[in-house]
């Protein structure tokens, strides 16, 4: 199989990338390491570009001659935080780039067996119905959210249009190693677990009961090859289906790890949901089972830090 992966060295994409390797699938990696980073491809024999996917010249010919079976497209600016300080810069690439390669499969007529966009959670915002269902009501409250719900629909309406085999994944929160910790606005167990392996204190938004679906990257992984047997112009919640909050959560890492983090309190984040949980029906249909409980995830994950003291 040939594969591209954009956004390829980044947290989940270089999760998929080296499995996809290890099973001997051709990788192509097209990443502007805005976030991600090269040494996340651990994989031999992948083919990484550092680029930008606004560079529309470049992806087309990448496109062309690449003949590519399938294509996960998850390079995005994936921050809730970022998208509200930069809209139009956020839309250029979650929305814009995105819609380019896909008019590019359909004008060229390129055949490929599967086109996978990553959109999220984020696109239900704060309407009150739990858990979320794929046709459960959205209302996006972010810039982000917006750009994730109007590609998915290009996404899915391309491909009824116009027989592109589409499948949109709704990623609730992903969690595991290659998460980046640099920024205030990465994943929060990126952060917590980031604060716990360094004796710093974590900062909470809220007041902690805001909930979240946690899912562990290798459940995504396998989500992501197993729809490769399905879907067409489908979306799926991609998630474990438990809600937790997040004080449960720092008390159960607290737990787990025999250490303490302070935790100092600042109001909630503008764009930021309440309360998050997916119904996974519609991606159990297809066999799927999450193999990852969150204490197995976090113990793994916590397994490969460095901590000190
Ligand atoms: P990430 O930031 O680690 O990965 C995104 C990758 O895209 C990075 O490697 C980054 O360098 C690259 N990138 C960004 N802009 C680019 C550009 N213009 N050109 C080329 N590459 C570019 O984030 P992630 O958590 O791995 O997210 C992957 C996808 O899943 C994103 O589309 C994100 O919106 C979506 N998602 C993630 C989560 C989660 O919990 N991590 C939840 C919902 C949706």
């Amino acid at each position: 199989m040939k594969v591209l992966v954009t956004g390829g060295a980044g947290f989940i994409g270089s999760h998929l990338v080296n499995d996809l390797a290890a099973r001997g699938e051709r990788v192509t990696v097209v990443d502007n390491l805005s976030t991600g980073r090269r040494d996340n491809i651990t994989a031999p024999n992948v083919t990484v570009y550092i680029k930008d996917v606004q560079d529309t010249p470049f992806m087309h010919a990448l496109l062309k001659r690449g003949h590519f079976d399938y294509i996960y497209y998850l390079a995005a600016i994936a921050s809730v935080a970022v998208s509200i300080k930069q809209p139009a810069l956020t839309h250029a690439v979650d929305n814009d780039a995105v819609l380019d390669t896909l008019e590019y499969l359909r004008t060229q007529r390129l055949k490929i067996q599967q086109f996978v966009f990553a959109s999220s959670a984020a696109v239900y915002g704060n309407l009150p119905e739990l858990p979320k269902r794929e046709d459960s009501r959205v209302a996006p409250v972010s810039p982000y959210a917006i750009d994730k719900y109007a590609t998915e629909r290009y996404a899915l309406v391309y491909g009824r249009l116009y027989q592109l085999p589409t499948v949109c994944v709704r990623f609730f929160n992903v969690y595991g190693p290659h998460q980046d910790a640099r920024s205030p606005y990465s994943g929060v167990l990126a952060l917590l677990t980031h604060c716990l392996a360094t004796n710093q204190p974590f900062i909470e938004y809220g007041d902690g009961s805001q909930t979240r679906d946690f899912i562990y990257v290798e459940d995504v992984v396998a989500a992501l090859l197993l729809l490769r047997k399905v879907g067409k112009h489908t979306v799926y919640n991609v998630a474990n289906g438990r809600e937790i909050s997040l004080k449960q959560i720092i008390a159960r890492y607290e737990l787990l790890t025999q250490r303490h983090v302070a935790v100092i309190q600042r109001p909630a984040r503008r764009g930021d949901i309440r309360y998050s949980v997916a119904d996974i029906h519609r991606l159990q249909a297809l066999g799927y089972q999450p193999q990852w409980s969150l204490e197995r995830g976090l113990a793994q994950y916590w397994g490969g830090v460095p901590h000190v003291g």
